[in-house]
Formats: C-alpha cells, structure tokens, sequence
C-alpha cells in the first residue's frame, strides 16, 4: 500500500480459501508520523462460523497429515520466503511509526522466530504426528498394564487476537507454535496496523508452503466469531486488560472451556542493585537498559520497563544519567535515519498516554520530558503522534497506588527508591505480576535475594552485570525459547518457551493399556511390549528394513580383575573403587573392587555392535545412563537391545534411530540401562 496514494485501499480479510473485502469502507487508518491515510479497514459481512468450519474441516486434517519434521521445514520455507520480501515490510512498517531498528523487531524479529521454531521443532520433536511426554508409568506387578502420557493436535482452530505494535512478530511468535502443534489459526491483528499484517498474510499464502486455510486473517471486527468457538479450539489475547477480561468472560469462552491465553498489561520493573552504584559497570548498563527500554518502539512494547526502583542513595545521579541519554534522542519521523525514536501508533494513543501520565502524576513528579509539546527533529509535532520521552520520579513508593497499577503504554518510566533488598522485592511484587524484571548487580548474594523474591511473579527475570554486558539480548525481548508472559495482572498467560508453546495447541491425554498397544500408538517401544528376533543383526537393516522393537540378545562375556586393571591403566581411571580392595569395602555401595561403569558401557558396545559397514552410520551419543549394579571380577554380562523410537530424516538419506539397551549380569539383574543414538541410512546402498 503506498500511503501517499489519493484513496486508501481497502484491507481485505482471507477466510475460506479467498480475499474478501468487508461489505462497507470501514475506519481510515491513519499513518502515525504523518496523519496521511494508508488503508480502510471492515470485516461486515464476514460469515465467521464458516471460517472457523473452514479451518476445522478442511485445514486442520490437512496440518495433522504432516509429521513435525514436516510442518518445521514448512516453518522454514515460510521464514525464507518472507525474509526474502522483507523490504516490502519495512518500507510499510514506517507508517506505523516504526524506525528501522523498531522494524528490525518487528519484522526480522518475527521471521526469526518462525526459524527458530522449525529449527528447534526438527531437532527437538520426533519425525511422527504424535509426542509422547514423560516416561511409561508403570501400573501393574507383572508389566502386563502400563501407560504413558501422550499430546495430540486440538482439532479446532486457534484464534488469535493481536495487538498493534508489533503487526508482524504478534502474529508470527503465536503461528510458530501453532502450525508446529498441527492445527490452523485465524488472525486478528489490531486495526491500527492490521495493514502489515495484511500484507505479511498476503506473501505468505503466496507461497503456497502453507496447506489451503491454515492460516486465515480478519481485518477488522471479529464479530460473531468468538459466539462459534469451542472446546478444541483456542483464543489468545494480546492488548488491554479491559478487553482481554471481556473476551475471557465471553459466554462461549466459558461455557465450552476454551483454552484462552493472555497477555494484557504489565508494569515491568528494573532493580539496580544496591551494589551498583554510580561509577560501577552495572550503573552504565542499567541507564543504557532503562533508556533503551524507554524509546524502542517509542515504549510501546509490553515488556518496557515501567517501573525503575533503585537504592535511594542512587536515585539522584540516575535520574541526571537518564535525563541526559534521553534528552539526546532524536524524535521525528521514523523514515529519517537521524532519528532515533518515532511516534505512537496514532494520535488516540498520544491521548491515551498522555492521559495515564496524568494519573501517575498522582503519585508521582514530572523529571524528565513534558507529555504537551513535542520537541522534534522532524515531522509535524501534532499531525504526528510524537511524544518524547517522560521520566516520573515517586519518592515513596510503598505507599503510592498509581505507579504499580496504571500502564501509560509510550515512552514513560517511572523512578522509585528503595532501601533494603527485601523492599526492592516487594515494589516489584506491587506490579501484581509482570511479564519480565530484570536485577543489575554483580552481588550474587544480592542476585540470589532478588531474582528468588520476584520470580513467582514473572514470567521471565533478567540479570544484568559486565560478565554478560557484550553477549546479554536484553531485559526487552521476549525470545522463542524462554517463555513469555506472567501471572496476574500480566495476563496469566504463556507463549513461546521452546516446545512449551507448542504444546499450549496439544492435548495431553494418559493413555492406559498393555504394553504393546501403547507401543503401536505411541510409535515408541516400551518394555514388556514384546520383540522381534528374526536372525537379522537389526543394524545390518536399513531404515526402511528396520522395524520398532527389532530385538538382539548378545552373546555374553565375563569381567575379569585383569580387565578392570587394564581399564585403569589404559585410561588412567584408577578411582580406588576399581584398584584397591580394602578400600572399596570400606565403601558403603560396593563389596570389593568393582568394574568401571564405562568399562561396562565398552563391553556392552563390544557385544552389540556389527563390525562390518553397513546402513548404521554412527552412534553419536547415549541417553539416560544409568549404572544400577555393581559388576564385580567373574560377573558375566550380556546385552539386550531393542530398537525403540525410528526417526526418518526429511530432505536426507539417514535418520536417527534410538535403541533401549540393557546391560544384565548372570543373575539376570540391571547393571545398566540407557539409550544408544545412532544414525542409519535409509536403503542397505
Ligand atoms: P485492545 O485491547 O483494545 O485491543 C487488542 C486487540 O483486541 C486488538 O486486535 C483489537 O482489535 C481486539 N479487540 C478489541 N475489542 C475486541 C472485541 N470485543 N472482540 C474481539 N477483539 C477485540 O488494546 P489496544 O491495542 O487498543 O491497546 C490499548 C492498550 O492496551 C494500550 O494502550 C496498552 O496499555 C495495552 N496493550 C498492552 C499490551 C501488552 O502486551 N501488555 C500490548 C498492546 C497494548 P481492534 O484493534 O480492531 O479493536
């Protein structure tokens, strides 16, 4: 969309499987630095019921077919190809009034994720449609009734509510999760930037990666919508508490108990420590961090730090070093390369912040900034939601209400003082729960305190000092591994975290059988399911060959004191458990000298392998080593490997195959277990 164009276009909604335009013109969205129009948002007409159904019917089998490998290498065609029409975003992303450090957040920030999510998806999920979670839980004496916890894909669809300053990152951060969980998502982006939105969606159904409706977008009202959900779908939230309680209280929410996740909002705080005077590394980086929080995305990022709470003997010179790092940035249009900070998202937003640092000035007195007149470099300070930064000073803190409860969503922080630890942390827990605190100290006396005391309340808590100044990624950023949200006032909710958030799209179900069963429907082998010997060696198969509970019943060789010496001397593991007699008595575990334990894992290795090339093409590590016996000079071990979990590579000749071994002695007792990975090709070659 070029926001210089005489009419602004229409956004156009993609339900069904097509581009549909609302039935009237709908709302002018404005761009934030120069009033201009850029697009007319309205979703009349849209038949929501039918684009739930659409996803449910037709996306969603089509999403549960692939296997995880699959839906990740999608994720990773999809972050590809959008990556390489990145500059088409970051020419719209302007008119948000995003510079192109805030867009880089957005937009990068946000493919980045989707990367991340198909790289871990593929390294961290099995190549299969089901994820088993935990371990078989034994259940009866005899091993003859167990069972074992296993998530699947909701078959619904997951709706997603996003918020207006991050169009791009909002959506991706939630479709990461979703489509690797197998199940299709309709978007909502705010109207107010739901333009970029629309043009990310745009590129990519253009790719076709994506099965036919697996994403679908509504721009503007969602209407009747959320009247249609039910118990397999999900909704998420991301904006304003006063909506996301709205919507968590919708009678079809409630009623068929939608999983609803939330984020809304979230009165962040940064402790400096009382270590961390002025002069100190951590004093320089906590200014940095405070200011830099302030003015990326003009403050308009949930996790922004609101709340400054710093010894008070400190308060002084911190606020003349924020005063002074703020005062240089460079307020103006976000297109300009001079500029360091752009507007709010509109004019209302202005009003809206302008607003709440009126009620924190309740509590609280004006130090740095002045909310009414805009100072600029350029652009039109009023036709633009320009606002610089406004830093608020509360000198009593405990008893002051405003500065823990009122979120003014822009360039606003508020400094508080404290004088012991044990206050810092409850100033942070006035918050009620927050999405993030960060802790700068190089105490770890006074870390311990701290980080202990807030995190019960966060999602996230960062600590900064100079052992990770270079490396650190920020109190800010919520990144696809960690998790991101927070209890309480922050919503309750949960994102992101890795494989966490995928499975906030699963159903964990304990399934209860034989064994055998549960190792058809899991596709893992568990014990007591019963093997297959079949006078193959199973690593002379191929993967293609190889089947779940392929079984080999090794030889068996005995341990001599003369092996467990020439272990030691070899390997100059003399431990005296292994070379002195008297002394391994005196042991509370062992009779006499016993056999090393990877003395035992080498034997093991050296009666299960097949020496020959063949389709295994590696062992490149073990699982869960565990050493359960003591193996003693003249016990006779033997080994029992069983092929357990088969794990095809896409886009390779090889794939990963995990196999349960167990090492017994002559009595037939564990001495050993674990799992042994290994690499095998698909075809004998
Ligand atoms: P809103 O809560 O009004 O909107 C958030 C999302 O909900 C938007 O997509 C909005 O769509 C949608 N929405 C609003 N009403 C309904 C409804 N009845 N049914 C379905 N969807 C609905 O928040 P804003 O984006 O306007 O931001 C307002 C304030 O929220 C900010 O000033 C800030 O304080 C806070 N906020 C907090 C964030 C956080 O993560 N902590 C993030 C963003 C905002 P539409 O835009 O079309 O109305």
């Amino acid at each position: 969309m070029n926001a210089m164009a005489d009419r602004p276009r229409r956004l156009e909604s993609y339900v069904g499987g097509v581009w549909t335009r609302g039935a009237k013109d709908g709302v002018v969205l404005l761009d934030a630095a120069t009033g201009a129009p850029v697009a007319l948002i309205d979703s009349t007409g849209i038949d929501f019921a039918a684009a739930l159904a659409y996803g449910r019917e037709k996306s969603g089998p089509a999403l549960r077919r692939m296997s995880f490998h699959q839906r990740a290498a999608m994720l990773k065609a999809l972050a590809q190809a959008l990556m390489e029409r990145k500059d088409e975003f970051y020419a719209l992303s302007t008119a948000t009034g995003a510079t192109r450090t805030d867009s880089w957040i957005d937009i990068e920030g946000g493919i980045g994720t989707l990367f991340s999510y198909a790289s871990k998806g593929r390294r961290e999920l099995p190549n299969s449609r089901v994820l088993v979670d935990g371990e078989v839980e034994a259940l009866s004496r005899d091993g003859t009734f167990s069972a074992r916890h296993i998530l699947t894909p909701l078959e619904g669809v997951a709706v997603h509510i996003n918020a207006f300053n991050f169009p791009c990152w909002g959506m991706l951060e939630k479709l990461a999760p979703t489509l690797l969980a197998g199940m299709p998502a309709i978007v909502k982006p705010a109207s107010q930037t739901a333009y970029l939105t629309e043009l990310m969606v745009r590129r990519m159904v253009e790719t076709g990666f994506l099965p036919e409706g697996a994403v679908q977008l509504v721009c503007g009202s969602t209407g009747d919508l959320l009247d249609h959900v039910d118990g397999q779908d999900v909704v998420t939230f991301t904006g304003s508490a006063v909506t996301g309680r709205k919507l968590k209280t919708h009678p079809a929410i409630v009623e068929n108990s939608v999983r609803f996740t939330m984020e809304a909002d979230s009165l962040n705080a940064a402790v400096l420590g009382l270590d961390a005077g002025p002069g100190t590394e951590e004093f320089e980086l906590f200014v940095k961090e405070v200011a830099r929080e302030m003015t990326a995305k003009a403050g308009q990022k949930c996790t922004a730090i609101r709340r400054v709470i710093a010894p008070r003997a400190h308060c002084d010179a911190l606020i003349a070093a924020l005063g002074e790092r703020l005062g240089k940035v460079a307020l103006g249009n976000p297109g300009d390369e001079s500029v360091k900070m752009g507007p709010l998202a509109s004019l209302g937003q202005r009003e809206e912040v302008r607003a709440r640092i009126r009620d924190l000035a309740a509590d609280a007195e004006l130090v740095v900034g002045d909310p009414s007149r805009p100072l600029v470099v350029s652009g039109d300070p009023e036709a633009g939601a320009f606002l610089n930064p406004v830093l608020l000073y509360c000198d009593r803190p405990g008893a002051a209400r405003a500065v823990h409860d009122v979120e003014a969503f822009g360039p606003v922080s508020t400094v508080m003082p404290y004088d012991t630890a044990d206050e810092a942390v409850e100033l942070v827990k006035r918050g009620k729960g927050s999405l993030v605190t960060s802790v700068f100290t190089n105490d770890s006396r006074i870390a311990e305190e701290l980080v202990l005391g807030v995190a019960p309340f966060h999602g996230r808590v960062m600590i900064g000092n100079r052992l990770s100044a270079k490396s650190s990624t920020g109190h800010g950023s919520p990144l696809p591994g960690l998790v991101h949200g927070g209890p309480g006032r922050a919503g309750g909710g949960e994102e992101l975290g890795g494989m966490r958030g995928v499975k906030h799209y699963m159903q964990r179900t304990a399934v209860q059988g034989a064994p055998a069963l549960l190792s058809a429907v899991t596709g893992r082998w568990v014990e007591g399911a019963g093997a297959r010997t079949d006078g193959e060696h199973p690593f002379r198969k191929s993967l293609a060959e190889l089947r779940i509970g392929d079984q080999l019943v090794t030889a068996t060789r005995t341990v001599t004191l003369a092996d467990i010496e020439h272990f030691a001397n070899f390997t100059g593991d003399t431990f005296y458990a292994h070379m002195d007699e008297e002394a391994a008595r005196a042991n509370p575990f062992f009779d006499g000298r016993v056999a090393h334990g990877y003395l035992i894992v080498s034997f093991a290795a050296g009666l299960f392998v097949d020496p020959a090339p063949g389709p295994v093409l590696a062992n490149y590590g073990v699982d869960n080593l565990r050493f359960l016996t003591p193996v003693y000079p003249g016990d006779t071990l033997q080994v029992r490997l069983t092929c357990k979990e088969i794990n095809p590579r896409i886009n390779a000749e090889h794939g990963e195959v995990r196999w349960d071994c167990r090492v017994t002695n002559q009595t037939g007792a564990t001495v050993a277990e674990y799992d042994v990975l290994t690499m095998v090709a698909k075809t004998r070659g």
